[in-house]
């Protein structure tokens, strides 16, 4: 793993300057933060360092427009890191953390971040969620070597940023579920002991969303832990299966498609947000799905396939990697067959399997509810027919197997996208 330290207490902010030589020596430091972060942590951030003997330069973003996880704003951290051999020090959240990752990663540099907001796992994974040219892609790149958060400071972050961390943590029962599936297909098999740092601390967070809603410390600590976990987790398998699952690929739809409320872009969480109980309503159908039903369908061709991805995509590049993903997974004929039975041979187990994963899905809507998370398209500014065609891409862009391509192998995948009228999107 990337991360060798990582300390979340309150008043942890004290030991930034202890913590940063601990890790890295005396080196100097260069502080990157924005309006906003810099008026709430910078001082004591600049002062700990100091204090440690440090010397500090700092990079201020501006508070408005909010800086943007992109090209040029990478270039800028990179080019002032490049001025001495500097170590960043990130003071914010989700944006500045990709920015300073990937910076630091493109000049082979080690890392430190402050984390502001429990408000995503992407702080201690090793990829940065970036847009190159427009286009929103996660880069390869280490994970942060250091990660501090004081909980006086995460229990004051915006409402919307710990909502949206209790989004990207409740992925985590779809996700498993996801991965459950795969297991049990001989896909891909679950590894226990990642499989525990994810899940145990998401039933904790669970557990604890009242405390979370009322921002107690006690239950913000349980969720930037398990939002940790998450990211080491991702560390250890090179891989962002035991995260994200079919939720998170719909989330990735609506990024290249920029979804946005009221100006702004629609946060990470929130998208996810959705997603989750749009998949745990498909697996509460998958459960109550009679075998007979499995029997029969049509499936489309390849050529019929390409021309749906032609025609969902209307971006070059994109639709290309999409035909690639899709077909590698498409199976036909024999292949199609054994997988079939396969899929209906696995359904008592896997309704089994459901009702253990998954918490009932009015209760997991009403927890989101509480913390004030969307669980309906509407409430992101997008319509069921947006959801249902987010469902529909999200099927095409990865190999991960989900139980979206359940549903597309047994021929379902109409009826899945129509059942999904039923989600409710009244709030409380
Ligand atoms: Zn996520």
């Amino acid at each position: 793993m990337d991360t060798k330290i990582s300390l979340v207490q309150r008043g942890a902010l004290k030991k930034v300057g202890s913590t940063f030589v601990e890790a890295f020596g005396h080196t100097n430091a260069l502080l990157i933060a924005d309006g906003n972060t810099l008026r709430i942590g910078g001082f004591a951030t600049a002062r700990s360092l100091q204090k440690a003997g440090i010397e500090v330069r700092q990079f201020i973003f501006p508070a408005h427009p909010q800086p943007y996880a992109d090209e040029h704003s990478i270039a800028q951290v990179r080019l002032s890191l490049e001025m001495d051999n500097s170590i960043a020090v990130v003071l914010g959240s989700g944006t500045l953390n990709d920015i300073t990752k990937r910076a630091s990663s493109e000049l082979d540099r080690p890392y430190m971040v402050v984390a502001t907001a429990p408000s995503v796992d992407g702080y201690t994974s090793y990829g940065a969620a970036v847009s190159i040219k427009g286009f929103k892609q996660t880069l390869s790149c280490a994970a942060p070597m250091v990660v501090l958060a004081d909980t006086d400071i995460l229990c004051e972050a915006p409402a919307e940023m710990i909502a949206s961390g209790y989004g990207d943590c409740m992925a985590k029962y779809t996700a498993g579920m996801d991965w459950i599936l795969a297991d049990l297909l001989g896909v891909q098999p679950i590894r226990d002991d990642v499989w525990e740092m994810v899940q145990k601390p998401l039933r904790l967070v669970y557990a604890h969303h009242k405390g979370i809603a009322n921002r107690q410390r006690e239950g913000i600590g349980l969720l930037f832990d398990a939002l940790s976990a998450s990211g080491f987790a991702m560390q250890i398998m090179h891989d962002s299966r035991p995260a994200s699952g079919a939720e998170h690929l719909i989330s990735h739809i609506w990024e290249m498609e920029h979804l946005s409320k009221d100006g702004l872009p629609v946060s990470h969480g929130f998208k996810v947000a959705v997603g989750t109980m749009a998949i745990a309503h498909l697996y509460e159908e998958l459960a109550m799905l009679d075998v007979t039903e499995c029997y029969g369908k049509p499936t489309q061709s390849w050529e019929e396939r390409k021309q749906a991805i032609l025609s969902f995509f209307s971006n070059k590049t994109v639709a290309e990697e999409a035909l690639s993903v899709s077909k590698a997974k498409f199976l036909e004929g024999k292949a199609l067959q054994a997988r079939r039975k396969a899929l209906i041979a696995l359904l008592p187990t896997l309704k089994e399997r459901i009702s253990v994963q998954l918490p009932p899905s009015k209760e997991l809507r009403d927890s989101l509810i509480e913390v004030g998370c969307p669980v309906h398209p509407s409430h992101i500014n997008a319509t069921l027919e947006d959801l249902k065609r987010a469902v529909t891409g999200a099927q095409m862009i990865r190999n991960r197997y989900t139980v979206l391509d359940l549903y597309y192998e047994l021929g379902l995948f109409d009826r899945a996208l129509q059942s999904l009228e039923a989600l409710s999107g009244r709030v409380g």
